[in-house]
């Protein structure tokens, strides 16, 4: 074992460290290999070797492929891979089934998910929405019910991405219908291939069809399947679901390509774009692009701060920062785009790609405001539970489930 892998991380210095992820990817990186098959089997083999050589999630636990290092440590190896263009590494920050899992599985359900989550070899999807049910998720419906050593569970789930070629779904359903609403909701880890699992897909504004309906009928989930505790649900929710306001306040997709909006590149682009139409000297599209960068600066600086303050097992009500401001900075970006092309973003075609760009932007945008739970739930989190303000009036919140009253 190298000196950088030594038995005390916090002892390591952060030139060994950096020594011995350099020397490692010079050894094991090609990236002229990857680009033939970056999203294929080369992929999935370069995730493993990343997982084996534990670099995917260095602050994890060494049992479970880490090196326990500290965020400053973990961010040279991220560096490191960012400089050559490397994937794979930071899995303890973005993968939110993995986290989830780490933070709530028993040994034996870690050590069966933990390894295929991080090398991706099961597909995930998220089952929490419902017809009735969104922004008030603990108002959900689908019920599950003990039989024998599985739970047989029935309902509607709705807005489900990726539900058509998922193994598994992360499942909340109702199993106890006398306490109050978020008392009485389990947290599974749902088998998706089996036939009671019908997914209809959805078509999205941009015509592309990512997310699902998806009916439950009769479905089965073996027990070990439970994660936390029973009627427990609620927590292990939260702790999932920042994890993923994590994900979308640090990225989300730019143009049509999936190329990343908020990217340095995607800073210059914009200039390039106000240079092209001649308007670079315009002074209010200069404020405007000034603004855009400002916001996406910001934001990088406030994540990275949420991010260090995410500890495992806790929800970070900051998370809520990050993904309204990604959401601002989309709309914002996707306004400025449109302004910068005027009249030539109504060329809508393939021949026409920067207004191709700039009409997804505009549409994509309400991916990060409404998925995940909208800007106006995230302001109200905000207000509550980062500012100390009162708390909305919640008639229902003591009230039985089963007395609850629905539309
Ligand atoms: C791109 C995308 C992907 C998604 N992927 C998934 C997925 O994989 N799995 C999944 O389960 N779900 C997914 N969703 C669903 C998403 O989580 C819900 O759409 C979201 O939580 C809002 O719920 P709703 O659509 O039922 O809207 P509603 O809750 O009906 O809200 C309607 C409007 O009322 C506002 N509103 C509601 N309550 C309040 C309040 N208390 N205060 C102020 N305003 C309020 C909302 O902000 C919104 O503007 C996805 C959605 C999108 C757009």
């Amino acid at each position: 074992m190298s000196e950088a892998s030594g038995d005390n991380p916090a002892s390591v210095s952060n030139d060994a460290i950096r020594d011995e992820v350099q020397s490692w990817l010079a050894d094991n990186w090609d990236p002229e290999a990857m680009k033939k098959g970056a999203f294929g089997p080369l992929g999935r083999d370069w995730t493993a070797k990343v997982v084996d050589a534990a670099w995917a999630a260095t602050r994890w636990p060494k049992q479970w492929y880490g090196r326990d290092y500290n965020d400053a440590q973990a961010r040279i190896v991220e560096t490191e891979f960012a400089r050559v263009g490397a994937p794979g590494t930071g899995q303890d920050r973005i993968n939110l089934w993995a986290n989830t899992v780490l933070t709530f599985g028993n040994e034996q359900f870690k050590k069966k998910y933990v390894p295929a989550l991080l090398k991706s070899e099961i597909n995930m999807c998220l089952l929490y929405s419902e017809p009735g049910a969104g922004s008030d998720l603990a108002g959900l419906r689908t019920r599950a019910e003990r039989d024998g050593d599985e739970w047989v569970v029935n309902g509607q789930k709705v807005w489900t991405s990726g539900a058509a070629t998922a193994d598994y779904g992360m499942l909340v359903a109702r199993t106890d219908w006398e306490s109050p609403k978020h008392g009485g909701i389990s947290f599974f880890f749902c088998p998706m291939k089996q036939p009671g699992v019908e997914v209809r897909p959805l078509r999205q504004i941009t015509n592309e069809s990512h997310f699902n309906e998806v009916f439950l009928t009769d479905v089965r989930i073996p027990a070990t399947n439970l994660l936390g505790p029973l009627n427990g649900g609620w927590r292990v929710l939260q702790t999932a679901l920042a994890y993923e306001r994590s994900m979308m306040g640090e990225g989300a997709r730019g143009p049509r390509s999936g190329a990343k909006g908020a990217s340095e590149k995607g800073e210059e682009e914009l200039i390039a774009l106000a240079r092209e139409a001649g308007r670079l000297s315009d002074p209010v599209l200069r404020q405007d692009i000034a603004r855009v960068i400002a916001y996406k600066k910001l934001n990088a600086l406030n994540t990275a701060r949420a991010k260090a303050e995410l500890e495992q097992g806790t929800s970070s009500p900051i998370m809520s920062l990050g993904k309204l401001a990604m959401s601002r900075i989309l709309h914002e970006e996707a306004k400025l785009r449109t302004n910068l092309l005027d009249a030539g973003s109504l060329l809508e075609s393939s021949d026409y790609p920067r207004a191709e760009d700039a009409n997804f932007l505009t549409l994509n945008a309400y991916f990060t405001s409404i998925g995940g739970g909208t800007d106006q739930i995230q302001r109200n989190i905000i207000g509550e539970r980062v500012l100390g303000l009162p708390k909305e009036p919640e008639v229902d919140r003591d009230v039985p489930f089963r007395s609850v009253r629905s539309s």
